[in-house]
């Protein structure tokens, strides 16, 4: 691993049963940089987001992580239970203690600092008050990625986080996930490819394997060139 690298698959192959998901994956990531996941739909995205979260296992190959590194995973899907009544806070909050939070759990003023720090990053701190079932759907994406930063994990892993949102909600979006980039790896899979490939320092093309682009001229010479999505 070289000494900007932060990320490195190398041959990673993942199988569910007998469908093979993604195969002879090799790829490296430089911290403090925002790469595009781009590709269509099952060519592997959302496997290898898991795989780096830890929630699958390699079957073949490997992959490292920089010493000390911690990822925070924002999934494809809300897995929140809007229904619950917890504010931005709280839940901002219950990402700064790794185990599940006991009921009655007192917080520590560092953690709540923490947490009102994260909020602060990706501009909700007029909402921190407010239920998470009253935030539109930019917002709430929003609240999840600073409760994944308030767990201080160096890499944000965020899996179509756009896929709801209206193109103002997205705009909102890719401008905090720039300025996160000061100290942050950011990983953001998207079927938006113009807005994902120019605010990107590299573009992964996932469909089985993996394609590393280094400048936007690239893909859209190889997009043009009848890599369809
Ligand atoms: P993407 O995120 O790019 O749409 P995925 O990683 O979700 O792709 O899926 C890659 C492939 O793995 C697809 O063929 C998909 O059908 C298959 N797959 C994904 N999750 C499962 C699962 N839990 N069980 C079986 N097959 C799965
Ligand atoms: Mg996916």
């Amino acid at each position: 691993m070289t000494k900007d690298t932060i990320i490195q698959f190398h041959n990673v192959r993942f199988c569910y049963d007998e469908v093979c998901a993604i195969n002879n994956v090799n790829f490296n990531i430089l911290e403090n940089s925002l790469t595009a996941i781009i590709g269509p739909n099952g060519g592997g995205k959302s496997t290898i987001f898991k795989i780096l979260s830890g929630l699958l296992k390699p079957d073949d190959g490997h992959f490292s992580l920089r010493k000390g590194s911690t990822i925070g995973y924002v999934s494809q899907f809300t897995d929140f239970d809007l229904s619950f009544p917890i504010t931005v806070l709280e839940m901002v909050l219950s990402g700064t203690i790794c185990k599940k939070v006991k009921p009655f759990y007192r917080y520590k003023k560092s953690h709540r600092d923490k947490a009102r720090n994260a909020i602060k990053r990706v501009g909700l701190e007029m909402y921190e008050d407010r239920g998470i079932n009253q935030l539109s759907g930019g917002e709430l994406k929003r609240a999840v990625i600073a409760r994944a930063l308030a767990s201080d994990a160096n890499i944000i892993v965020l899996d179509e986080p756009d896929s709801s949102l209206d193109v103002e909600a997205a705009a909102d979006l890719y401008r905090i996930l720039i300025n996160l980039k000061s100290d942050k790896t950011i990983l953001i899979a998207s079927h938006h490819l113009d807005e994902v490939i120019d605010i990107a320092d590299s573009v992964l093309y996932v469909k089985s394997t993996v394609t590393k682009f280094s400048s936007t001229e690239e893909v859209k010479e190889k997009l043009g060139g009848g890599i369809i999505i």
